[in-house]
């Protein structure tokens, strides 16, 4: 039985990284209640997530079930053009989904706290409270005010309406394929394994998470794939991000919302270019979805009594496989932090701010060492198109990526 303290949070935003902070203040006695601007749950947005420590570590600490989370992967294949194995390895790896730590996290959290359509408009500090209005015009008020709200933050924009993410230079085309529809040769090529396919200034991988209705059972799970195609910022990312109805997006197009010639095109560039197992892959997905590569870091993440957390601080680059695991760290940090300041909340900000910075900027950093090499070690263009001149002079420079 947790002993209740008597403070309050609001957490803005409901999706992983609000329910990280969600889950570990209330199991540290706070009161939580988070604010979504979407009316609807967001399960079915995301894919594969690899399985981090802290992910586990946040489950563990607030009695969720961390046991049945994950497929797990044994060894990497890294793919030659024709499909055949280059390189093998053993390395042991935790492959889970977003739907599956959305819905555990959820379910733990109670309903009557989690409010649904809420956007949060701004917000006003004094030294004993904090307030949030929301766009229907109705208000808050806590001791403390987390802003989980993602890239584009309404709370990191009041604080610093200075600092805004950068396109990287590419994409993620995504998709998921049922494990029962994939040809059974490619099925059995990618079955609980990590494959990777590197090409002059691209890669694609995949990774088996689980299924429908979170299903770990072998025959019922989801071959995950990611692949990062470079697209120029002026001339061709903001078609790529016009879904079906014409409507411009700001970073991704979630399934089924793809515009049908962006689709198509994508299909036939992944025909031309990719090995033969992962251009099944494509072929066998029905719903692919894409999001622009972004880098974000922010110079302080504590103002008073609000705390920027997860995406809406820092975005580092997906092959860290660390957006995720890096949510669930602000999280667990600032819980420990508060309960050793006693419930001071400047006092734990501040010991918690300095190393949730650091965190972030190296992964900042080292997302963008990784990216970088496997995207533009040929300029910035898709020299996908040129492979075979560049194969025959034997430029085969890509360097292993790691990868999420
Ligand atoms: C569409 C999508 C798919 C993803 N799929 C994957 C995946 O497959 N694997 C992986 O590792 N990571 C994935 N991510 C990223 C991963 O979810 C994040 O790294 C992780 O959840 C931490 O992000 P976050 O919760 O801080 O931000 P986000 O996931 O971006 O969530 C921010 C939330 O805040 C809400 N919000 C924004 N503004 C306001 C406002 N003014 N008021 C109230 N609410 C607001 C948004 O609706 C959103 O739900 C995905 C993210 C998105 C958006």
């Amino acid at each position: 039985m947790i002993e209740p303290t008597g403070n309050r949070a609001i957490v803005i935003g409901g999706s992983l990284g609000g329910l990280f902070a969600g889950i570990m203040l209330r199991s540290i006695g706070w009161q939580v209640d988070i604010y979504e601007r979407s009316a609807h749950d967001l399960d079915s947005r995301g894919g594969g997530v690899v399985l981090q420590p802290d992910v586990v570590e946040a489950f563990q600490r607030t009695g969720l079930e961390a046991q049945a989370l994950s497929v797990v992967a044994h060894e990497r294949h890294y793919l030659n053009s024709d499909g055949s194995i280059a390189q093998s390895m053993p390395m042991r790896q935790m492959l889970t989904s977003w739907n599956l730590l959305y819905g555990s996290m959820r379910r733990h959290f109670p309903a009557q706290h989690y409010h649904a359509g809420k956007r949060l408009n701004g917000i006003q500090q004094t030294s004993h409270q904090v307030r949030a209005t929301f766009t229907d015009g109705t208000q808050t008020t806590a001791e403390l005010l987390i802003g989980a709200d993602g890239p584009n933050s309404t709370v990191r924009h009041q604080f610093l309406p200075d600092v805004h993410y950068q396109y990287a230079g590419y994409v993620a085309y995504r998709g998921l394929v049922n494990e029962a529809e994939l040809e059974l040769e490619a099925a059995s090529l990618f079955t609980e394994r990590f494959v990777f396919y590197q090409f002059p200034n691209s890669h694609i991988l995949q990774y088996l998470i689980p299924g429908e209705g979170e299903s770990l059972k072998p025959g019922h799970r989801r071959f995950n794939w990611v692949w990062y195609v470079n697209y120029d910022q002026a001339t061709e990312l903001p078609h790529i991000l016009t879904d079906k109805h014409g409507k411009k997006r700001d970073y991704s197009i979630p399934p089924g919302l793809l515009a049908l010639d962006v689709e198509q095109e994508m299909r036939s560039y992944a025909d031309t270019v990719l090995a033969p197992p992962f251009q099944k892959l494509v072929a066998a997905t029905q719903e692919p979805f894409v999001q622009a590569i972004l880098d974000l870091g922010v110079p302080q993440m504590a103002f008073g009594r609000v705390a920027l957390m997860g995406d809406a601080a820092f975005i580092p680059r997906p092959h860290t496989a660390a957006s995720t695991a890096k949510a669930a760290a602000n999280a667990i940090a600032l819980a420990e932090a508060l309960v050793k300041h006693n419930h001071n909340i400047s006092k734990a900000l501040k010991s918690w701010e300095p190393l949730q910075i650091a965190y972030g900027n190296q992964l900042l950093t080292s997302g963008q060492q990784m990216g970088d090499s496997s995207q533009f070690s040929y300029g910035a263009g898709r020299e996908g198109e040129k492979l075979d001149t560049l194969l025959k002079r034997k430029v085969t420079g890509c360097q292993q990526v790691d990868g999420s």
